[in-house]
């Protein structure tokens, strides 16, 4: 049997039309009575009986689903709301005609059209849920599907649908919940790990063909030719450094992923690193006929950080600016203090200018993605890995740091890396820096 209309247990809403029935209906008695005058027993005891039906027809009907409440069921009943109301993934209970009975925040937020006692397709319209409810409601098995939506950003959800308990006044009748589990971030961590190891297999086998194509020629039609020989020997070589030159990246990669999320504790001095990299990279840049100018502003220049991380970033940053800068560029690193903005507390800045031919705006917000090159066909002649920025990112993402790029086509690129400076702590002996200033 369903509860009475007034009954105390029902929602507001509920009682509410419940009232307004038996306002109308009583209304209509009185107008009849004021009509014939009629005043007999047996008429008000009709009377009674139609303000009560009155009430009984307008209440609506999903409502007699909800649970009996007595005062020590009260509380349980507010703590499984609240309890409810605290769960972030969204929950949804229905009946067993797909009409809701209640919905967390977090489903409400997801589906703003959620209205208790509508039906859930008005919300919900995909076929593979509510097929998955029609299912459970005949097999009394749980199950889960996917939910995909489309607006206004792709997100899928995990939908698991189960049987809970209906309530004694439902003649134990059981309702259906809904727990939807958002997949799209572990979805998008899968397809960029595939995207992944696509590239990074495309990116060695090209060399490998390479390889194996000079060692059969080898092995066969140039077998007696010694200058084809050498010739080949020199191409392989290069091949084989390329390939090395990969698996360093990946490797670099993988272990700066490895320690993300253990921030460095060592204070190091940023300018003699700068240094040390200038002059290894001066003999590269020689070759192509690049400057590299190296200004420092007095030591010491500290950051909390891991030295051979820092020393790489920098490193990716002034090999990128000679490879790409042309010949006869000039290329200027500079480490310098930068003051607290607002909130934000000092910084080192490394910023390295070259006058190269620049980078256009489309790719600027690309250019840190794995394997993202501007030309694939230039970098990979100039031996590039496409995986440069993307360690620079990374490494800066480990120290709290932060990346900028400015570029403009036909007027040079600069790349700055932030740190959060370390002020007024002594170095370790070791990092303290011979005097370095502009080179
Ligand atoms: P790569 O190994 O190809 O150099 P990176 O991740 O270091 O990979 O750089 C990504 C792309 O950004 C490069 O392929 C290149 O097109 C572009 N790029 C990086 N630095 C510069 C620069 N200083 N000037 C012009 N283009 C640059």
């Amino acid at each position: 049997m369903s509860s009475l209309p007034f009954d105390p247990r029902r929602s507001a809403p509920a009682r509410r039309a419940a009232w307004r029935g038996s306002l109308i209906s009583g209304l209509l008695v009185i107008a009849i009575v004021a009509w014939d005058r009629v005043a007999e027993p047996w008429f008000w005891a009709a009377a009674l009986i139609a303000i009560v039906a009155g009430g009984w027809l307008a209440s609506p009907r999903a409502e007699s689903v909800l649970p009996h409440r007595d005062s020590g069921k009260d509380a349980r009943h507010s703590l499984a709301e609240a309890l409810l109301a605290n769960i972030p993934d969204p929950v949804i209970l229905i009946d067993r005609r797909a009409l809701v009975i209640e919905a967390n925040a977090a489903a409400r937020a997801l589906l703003p059209a959620l209205r208790p006692r509508y039906p859930l397709s008005f919300a919900l319209r995909d076929p593979a849920v509510l097929d998955g409810i029609e299912t459970v409601l005949h097999s009394g098995e749980p199950l889960k599907t996917l939910y995909a939506l489309r607006v206004p950003t792709e997100r899928t959800f995990e939908v698991q649908i189960g049987t809970m308990q209906g309530a004694p006044a439902t003649g134990g009748q059981p309702n259906l919940v809904l727990f939807l589990r958002d997949l799209t971030s572990a979805k998008r961590l899968e397809t960029m790990r595939v995207d992944f190891v696509a590239n990074a297999s495309h990116e060695l086998r090209t060399p490998l063909a390479s390889l194996l194509g000079f060692i059969e020629t080898l092995q066969g039609p140039a077998r007696g030719d010694p200058v084809a020989r050498d010739r080949f020997l020199a191409i392989m070589r290069e091949q084989a450094l390329r390939m090395t030159r990969l698996i360093d990246d990946l490797l670099s990669l993988s272990r700066i992923e490895l320690h993300a999320h253990v921030p460095p504790t060592t204070v190091i001095d940023v300018g003699p690193l700068a240094r040390q990299i200038v002059d290894s990279l001066t003999p590269l840049a020689g070759e192509r006929g690049v400057t590299v100018t190296l200004e420092t502003e007095p030591p010491p220049l500290a950051v909390r950080g891991d030295r051979d991380e820092i020393l790489r970033l920098i490193e990716k940053l002034v090999e990128n600016a000679v490879k790409y800068g042309g010949e006869g560029a000039t290329v200027a690193v500079r480490v310098a203090r930068a003051a607290p903005e607002g909130v934000r507390a000092p910084q080192i800045v490394i910023a390295v200018a070259d006058d190269g031919p620049g980078i256009a705006p489309e790719h600027l917000p690309r250019l840190t993605e794995r394997f993202y090159r501007v030309d694939p066909a230039s970098s990979r002649q100039q031996g590039g890995t496409g995986l440069g920025l993307a360690i620079v990112k990374h490494i800066l993402n480990r120290h709290r740091g932060r990346l900028s790029i400015e570029s403009e086509p036909g007027q040079g690129s600069t790349f700055r890396a932030e740190l959060p400076a370390v002020v007024g702590e002594s170095l370790p002996v070791r990092a303290l820096p011979p005097a370095t200033q502009s080179a």
